[in-house]
């Protein structure tokens, strides 16, 4: 018997001796057989059986664990976290926090406060699982390595605990978990096949990766647009973690990886934090050496993208990490060598990571703290300066305002002007905002409003030479996400800090607005933007008649923009000043009453020019061959952030349905559009479109209405620019003299243009348009993919947004100068008549992530004012 496991024996009988309450003492926890019905490895284990299990170990050791709901999914399932730790630190959670708390702030917390902290406080290890629901193993590898944590005579695990305390959160995405599940079992016979080609492992649209809502929460950590990662956000705010580990799963012919990642790291993650991966590397490397598994590291995932569950933490201090277990995709599966891997394997994978993790956070624990507490003093003393947010100048001050809520949701301070006051040689107006760097958080700050992070000269240099062998690049995810540019808000970095006063800005994402006093007798004008737009959404719900002066106006010598919104009174309920008042609250709308529409410059708002808004009805396309994050962000964006219901329809039943009764139907970016609806359900949209429907193509699906076959738009997409105009004549053979004409007779034979992994491009807006109508001047765009449009010519149609010129198209991240050469100029936006209807191409995919806010008003545009634009049935 080890002294340890004596010492819980005394501290037993100690117990017994005292009177405590025997319900109190040691209890063995109960295996996972006896709660849910199968051991572990042998079934995978539903979501509500994880948190039943969690449940029971609580209830069996109750002063070893504590849980709590952090949130709720869409489909209504509890997400919930448990907190594992030796009996002393369960009962003092809260001082625990308020020290992680102060640590970091160092602002609050001398050196010799810290010290004192450091001595006394366990590190909190966050243990987080299976964020892609698809990805099965990890939230199991959870249950057991709880099981171990809580068993009081396992005298390692109990050591362990005296240093650390470990937070579970087993299941972040249960709806997607849920979703694999029930297809995984609907298709499984009567025993488990491995086959890649067997139905049971083979998912159907749109997998359960995805949280309901379709988004990829291991994107969301910044935008946090979803119950999952607001919750989990929120959480990590309270606790603030020395670790941070996402637990997933990769590719069934994959082993197990774990960091030092690979290229590109961010250049803002803190050096001490790059340095811890590698112990907590090379100490799982020894435990995955002992159980005779294998791994790898260095290789495919990055650091680079702040959006990831293991990079948003790192800007918290976080020693933040990802694994990634080879998956079964069921309970068996054979890979391409022939092994067979099973579902028990891949759980021992992530168990043997879990407790390495939390070994290994034992032994650091002092480190981790120091560091911890030395990450926020490096923000403070290295910090001059400060971003100013104009809210004043932004095109959509609400974009302003959410962003500046969204900052304050990732840990930072943002501070709104109580005056006008200058920096960086402009003058700022009183509501502008401003964010400071000498702040514990400036790394945070920096990555995520930087215009640029670059990444290293010598990953590109290796990037441009695969590029030149004919390999694909490395990058990961994005390269430019800088979200003043997403949300189109002008921003300023200054070397020095502006001096005024300001006050602290919540985690509120609308500012409500109050209607402007004044005479209200004819109506009112809506500002457009995003905040306008949640006004429209609203009044039409509300049945209010609304009407859009699409041209700038002036009236009682106030200038209005394009795309203003006017509420009349004619027409209205009587109770409309309190309607207006209401949502002019809701939606954060700049409301202005007008007291006559007598209009001193531009078109009368009781003239034709000025069109009347009708409640459309919008169906979308859903399924095969849609991106299930295009077609979710798309509908999330229509019916959550702006309460207007959709009718998803399979794609396949657009082919012949009845479409009439809808005046916009939206296609996701999406594959094949063709052979999903074949030649006569092309055929059955145009004639929709031609009967004044408004057709709306995304992303890729621009493929289809720009296909010549289609009939539907004029543009066609491109292939690549060749370097070399003498191909045709290669089949009579050739002479290579130099390393360019090899490279050239090599390289590229006109098929697509080289991807790009996504970057921010400057974009320009003909406000004349209706579809450009109310929106900014400029955009940001996120590119892409190889899609590239020829414009179209006058006669057939409008570049309503267009790329800017090859010097100014590239706003934010990395992008091969062939593509930079090819998109200039190039189409984002096309709209064009067919028959009596609409058809709107966007070249890109405008409603990604749900993050671009600067886009959100465009992609709208689409869907509420194009059917004005038509000569077909309104809408209600
Ligand atoms: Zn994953």
């Amino acid at each position: 018997m080890s002294s340890r496991r004596r010492a819980a024996c005394s501290l037993l009988a100690l117990s017994l001796a005292l009177g405590a309450a025997p319900a109190l003492a040691q209890q063995n926890p109960p295996e996972l057989q006896a709660v849910v019905g199968h051991d572990s490895g042998e079934r995978i284990t539903r979501s509500a059986d994880v948190r039943r299990y969690f449940e029971a170990l609580r209830t069996a050791n109750p002063d070893r664990m504590v849980m709590g709901d952090y949130a709720q999914t869409w489909e209504g399932r509890p997400l919930f976290w448990a907190a594992v730790g030796s009996p002393r630190n369960i009962a003092r959670l809260d001082a625990i926090k308020a020290a992680t708390n102060a640590l970091a702030d160092p602002r609050k917390t001398s050196p010799e406060q810290a010290r004192a902290l450091i001595n006394d406080t366990p590190a909190i290890v966050w243990m987080a699982y299976s964020v892609h629901g698809n990805e099965i193993s990890p939230a199991d590898a959870a249950l057991i390595a709880a099981r171990r944590l809580t068993d009081g005579l396992d005298a390692e695990a109990q050591g362990w605990l005296e240093n650390v305390v470990v937070v579970f959160v087993p299941t972040q995405n249960p709806d997607g978990r849920e979703r694999f599940i029930n297809s995984f079992e609907a298709g499984l016979g009567a025993q488990p096949n491995g086959d890649p080609l067997s139905a049971e492992r083979a998912e159907p649209w749109p997998s359960g990766r995805y949280n309901h809502n379709l988004f990829d929460l291991n994107r969301d950590w910044f935008i946090q647009s979803q119950p999952e990662t607001q919750g989990h956000s929120a959480l990590i705010r309270e606790w603030r973690p020395q670790v941070v580990v996402d637990s997933h799963e990769m590719g069934t012919d994959s082993s197990f990886f774990f960091p030092p990642e690979a290229q590109p790291l961010n250049p803002w993650i803190y050096p001490p934090i790059l340095d811890a991966r590698e112990r907590f590397g090379r100490n799982t490397a020894g435990r995955f050496d002992q159980a005779g598994l294998d791994y790898f590291t260095r290789e495919t995932f990055d650091a680079f993208y702040p959006g990831y569950g293991d990079g948003w933490p790192a800007y918290f201090g976080a020693v933040s990490m990802t694994y990634e277990q080879g998956s079964s995709r069921g309970l068996l599966a054979r890979r391409s060598s022939g092994e067979m891997l099973t579902y028990a394997d891949t759980v021992k994978g992530h168990l043997t990571a879990t407790l390495s993790t939390i070994e290994t956070a034992a032994r650091d624990r002092e480190k981790l703290l120091s560091d911890f507490y030395a990450f926020h003093r490096d923000g403070i003393s290295g910090g001059r300066g400060a971003y100013v947010l104009s809210r004043s100048a932004a095109a959509d001050p609400a974009a302003a305002d959410k962003l500046a809520g969204l900052l304050v949701r990732s840990g930072l301070e943002v501070g709104r002007a109580a005056a006008s006051f200058s920096a960086c040689g402009q003058t700022y107006q009183a509501g502008d905002y401003i964010v400071n760097l000498a702040q514990p958080q400036r790394r945070m700050a920096e990555t995520l409003l930087a215009k640029d992070v670059p990444l290293d000269p010598k990953f590109l240099a290796e990037q441009e030479a695969r590029r030149a062998r004919g390999l694909g690049d490395e990058i990961y995810d994005l390269t430019g996400w800088s979200l003043p540019l997403l949300f189109n808000v002008p921003s300023q970095r200054c070397t020095g800090a502006p001096s005024v006063q300001t006050a602290a800005v919540g985690p509120e994402l609308i500012r409500p607005a109050a209607v402007a006093s004044g005479d209200a007798t004819y109506g009112y004008a809506i500002h457009p933007g995003t905040a306008g737009m949640r006004f429209l959404t609203a009044a039409l719900t509300d049945k209010l008649p609304v009407r859009s002066v699409e041209e700038p106006f002036t009236l009682d010598g106030r200038a209005y923009p394009g795309g203003t919104f006017i509420v009349t009174r004619a027409g209205s309920p009587d109770d409309l000043d309190e309607h207006i008042r209401r949502l002019a609250a809701g939606s954060g709308a700049q409301v202005t009453p007008l007291a006559t529409s007598w209009v001193s410059s531009g078109p009368s708002i009781g003239s034709n020019k000025a069109t009347i808004i009708a409640a459309p009805r919008v169906a979308m396309a859903w399924d095969d061959p849609t991106e299930p994050e295009s077609a979710g962000s798309i509908r999330h964006v229509l019916e959550r952030e702006y309460g207007w219901p959709v009718t998803a329809v399979r794609t396949r039943r657009l082919a012949n349905a009845d479409l009439s009764r809808y005046q916009v139907l939206i296609l996701p970016s999406g594959g094949n559009y063709e052979q999903i609806l074949g030649e006569s359900g092309v055929a059955n949209l145009r004639a929709w479109v031609q009967a004044g429907g408004v057709l709306i193509g995304v992303g890729s699906a621009s493929r289809l209405l720009t296909d010549p076959d289609s009939k539907m738009l004029e543009s066609r997409r491109e292939s690549a620019v060749s370097g070399d105009g003498d191909k045709d004549k290669k089949d009579g053979g050739s002479e290579i003299a130099t390393d360019a004409e090899y490279l050239a007779l090599t390289g590229h034979h006109g098929g697509a243009p080289d991807p790009v992994a996504g970057v921010l491009a400057s974009a320009v807006v003909d406000n004349e348009h209706w579809l450009g109508a109310g929106v900014a001047p400029t955009l940001s765009v996120m590119v892409r993919g190889s899609d590239i449009y020829a414009p179209l010519a006058r006669d057939q149609g409008t570049n309503v947004v267009r790329l800017a010129g090859p010097d100014q198209v590239l706003a934010s991240g990395q992008l091969w100068a062939e593509n930079r050469r090819q998109l200039a100029y190039k189409p984002v936006a096309m709209a064009s008549e067919v028959g009596r209807g609409q058809v709107v191409a966007f070249t890109q995919d405008v409603t990604m992530r749900a993050f671009l806010e600067g886009l959100k008003p465009l992609f709208l545009n689409a869907v509420f004012r194009g059917p004005a634009h038509t000569s077909g049935t309104k809408g209600d």
